[in-house]
Parts: C-alpha cells; structure tokens; sequence
C-alpha cells in the first residue's frame, strides 16, 4: 500500500523547505507519490509564485514590462537548485516559458509552471521520477475531470514510475492545452491522485498541525480535532474554517482513504486525521462531544409578514423563486405563522436589494417586508452531538448565561451541527461562550 503526500506552497517555499520535506519522505517508505504546490510565502511580507505568475500574465496583457517580476521567479527556483545543488537546467526551462510569453502565452499555462517548476526541482531532489499532471489529469471541456480517463493515465504512469513527484494544480483539457484547478487546486490533484493509486493514506502537509477546534484569532491556543469525518468536515469549513479545498473531499471519500492533515514544520504532531463516517478509528474518540466551531459574520434577514402566509400554498416557493433569479444563494428560511424569512449573506445582496424587493412586491403581493442585517452564524459540529439529548439546551443555556439573544437556530437533519444566528456583535463572545463550557 503507498501513501500520496501533497505539499502546500509554504512547504516549498525555499531549499529549507525542501530539506524537511527529505527528511518526511525518507522516514516513511510508503511515500511514493509526492504532488507538490508552488512556492508560497517564506515569510509574511513575501509573495506566492502563483500570484506572481498571475501579474505576469496582467501585465503581458496590458503590455507592460515583466522583466522584474520574472526575475523575482526566478531567483526563488535558483536559490533551491543552488542550495540543493540540483542538476535540472532551469536555463533551458526560463528561456521556453519566456519565449511563449512573447507569443500570446496562455493565462493557464503560465501559472501551471508554478507548480510544473516546483515539482521538476522536487523530483531531481528526491531521486524520484516527475510525471507531467497533463499527461495524467485530464479535463473536459465542461471543466469536470474525466475520472475514466485519468485513473487510466495515473495507473500507467506510476506502473512505469512507482516512486514520483507530480505537479498539482493543473491538467489538460482533450485538445492538449493546460487547465487550471480554482485556487488552492493542489489539494484536488492530491486527493485524485490518491483515489487512482488507491492510496492507504492522503497525507496533506501544510504549515498547521491539523484542523483546530476554532479560530485562532478568536480563541488563544484552540485544541486541536485529533479525527473527524468528512461530513463534519464539510460542515466546519462551509461556515468558515479553512482548511482544504473543498473538491479534495470528494475522491478521496469515494474510495475511503483518509486524510491527514501534517505540518511539514513540525512532523511530530501527528496531525488530524479526516476519516469516512463507519471508520472504527472513530469508536476510540467519542469523549469529545463538540468536534469544533466555526462562523460566518454579515448575513441578511429579510422578514416576510402577511396574516396567514404559512396557510397559502407556494407563498414561500414564490419568493424563493425570485431569491434565485437574482442568484442569491439562501442559507436558511426561518418560519411563523404569519412570517418568515430569508437569510442571505449581506454581501450577496450588494446592488440587488431593491430591484429584489420590488420583485417581490408585485410579483408575490406581500407589502410587509423588513430588513435586518449584521447577522452571525456559528456552528457547532459534533458527530457525538447526534441522538444525544440535551446538547441543545447546554448550549442555549450557556449563550443565554452570557446576555447574548439568540436570533435564528436550526440543526442538520443527520444532528451532526446545530447553528445558531447572533448579532455581528456577538460573534466573538459566542463562540468564546461555547469553546469555554465544552472544550476548554
Ligand atoms: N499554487 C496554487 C495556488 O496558489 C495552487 C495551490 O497551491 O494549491 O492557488
């Protein structure tokens, strides 16, 4: 069995970077397959290569001189190849992409040599072969991966070359040419990759020790989520934390390989482990009833009053209908008898508000409308919360102990998060009030 493990752009920042990532894949021998991201920050002023590939295509589009900004590039892939005393000749590889950027080189493909460059010098380092994500990610033209027809790539590549290094990222549609993932899409080629190889683990380093329990700005030194599943991952990171991209999920979940989430800083925490709702890992963790918290500030409500509204059938299909035309994606629909609501991130409705309430003036005959924003979501996920009576009111009672109003709750049908809607204001202490009483 072999494990994927994907590095992130801190993790190969520099040749220091490098250095660690040796020593990580030297101590495990089943890390066969490395999927690398391009160089992130090495210290918080600094810039990502990918962004600065993606000025460099801004300013051959609008013909300004890039001299700088290339060098900048470079100078961060000589440093590794000097200091690790690599063969690769980077020469050759600068004077073929700066001779595409003479000739209406594609966005794409110029920010896919972020990655392709990364994992070149990270092959050559490690003695391990480098396979060319285009050869083995393939995209449609609808932007979806061809599942089919990458797993086939993928086993014939690593049959041919078991030990080896591929850039994420990026793949390439039917006709050849280079397509990106969104941003962050390394952790998707990862997680691809892992589901064709059938991996026993995917390993993803970063420069955090897992997932925490809450935010860090929020809460000094939270706890760290030791294992979770993927629902309550799901959860966690909807309503805030950040962790992986979200489309890493999915493969990986398919096929029942865990995630584990490593600082490559610091490779003795062994991290947190995401696993598939049966896995028997979970049965040695059930003391945790609150897996984590995360939140979301700067939602709308906006209130519908009409005497009767919950007895006249369609009202609220109606006015939803007009929610989606306006392309307001609707996060919860609280209900009376005689109102209810429609909550929306506040952002969302920036220039829509008033056509928006026109519309459903005339179109859905309710006159009684109101506004309310400056509206907080916070979620409490636990899979140890679900058929377990009380939880609820614990929490209630600690928020309501606190003076803080509760103004919306609602709790996913599999019990597995409850999330209640506070005041901006609020946001904070509420969270401070829930880590308290059940994590700390
Ligand atoms: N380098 C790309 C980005 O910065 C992809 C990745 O790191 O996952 O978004």
């Amino acid at each position: 069995m072999i494990k994927v493990a994907k590095f992130g752009g801190s993790s190969v920042a520099d040749s220091n970077q490098f250095k660690k990532i040796k020593n990580i894949i030297s101590s495990d021998e089943k890390r066969h397959i490395v999927v690398v991201s391009a160089g992130g920050k090495r210290f918080k002023d600094d810039n990502k290569i990918t962004d600065l590939l993606y000025l460099c295509h801004a300013h051959i589009k609008y013909k300004v001189n890039y001299d700088w900004i290339m060098a900048t590039i470079e100078s961060r892939y000589r440093e590794i190849k000097n200091s690790l005393n690599l063969s690769i000749d980077l020469d050759k590889e600068f004077d073929e992409i700066k001779k595409l950027m003479k000739s209406n080189i594609p966005e794409d493909f110029l920010v896919s040599r972020g990655e392709y460059l990364t994992a070149k010098l990270m092959a050559d380092y490690l003695g391990y072969s480098f396979i060319d994500a285009k050869d083995i990610i393939h995209f449609q033209y609808d932007g979806k991966v061809n599942m089919k027809k990458t797993k086939e790539a993928i086993i014939t590549a690593i049959d041919k070359c078991p030990k080896a290094v591929i850039p994420g990222f990026y793949g390439s549609l039917p006709n050849g040419d280079i397509k990106l993932f969104s941003r962050g899409g390394s952790d998707i080629t990862g997680s691809i990759v892992a589901n064709c190889v059938d991996a026993e683990l995917y390993e993803n380093w970063t420069d955090v020790s897992g997932i925490l329990m809450a935010d860090p700005n929020i809460i000094k030194n939270p706890k760290q989520i030791e294992i979770l599943t993927y629902n309550e991952l799901r959860e966690l990171s909807y309503m805030g934390a950040d962790v992986l991209h979200t489309d890493a999920v999915y493969p990986v979940k398919i096929a029942n390989i865990p995630i584990n989430i490593r600082n490559t800083n610091c490779p003795e925490n062994n991290g947190t482990l995401i696993v598939n709702e049966g896995s028997e890992l979970l049965e040695e963790n059930k003391k945790n009833i609150i897996t984590g918290i995360a939140g979301r500030k700067d939602f709308t409500s906006i209130s519908f009053y009409k005497d009767g509204i919950s007895n006249e059938i369609g009202a609220i299909k109606r006015v939803l209908e007009i929610f989606e035309k306006y392309g307001l994606n609707v996060e919860q629909v609280p209900t009376g008898v005689d109102t209810f609501s429609v909550v929306v991130s506040t952002k969302s409705l920036n220039g829509k508000a008033f056509e928006l309430l026109t519309d459903i003036k005339n179109y859905c005959n309710i006159e009684n409308i109101k506004f309310n924003d400056g509206i907080s979501f916070i979620s409490i996920v636990g899979r140890n919360m679900a058929k377990t009576p009380g939880i609820s009111g614990k929490i209630f009672g600690a928020v309501g102990d606190m003076g803080i109003n509760i103004k919306t709750i609602s709790q996913s049908p599999d019990e597995i998060n409850i999330i209640i809607g506070v005041d901006n204001n609020n946001f904070k202490k509420t969270i401070e009030t829930i880590y308290n009483k059940f994590i700390a």
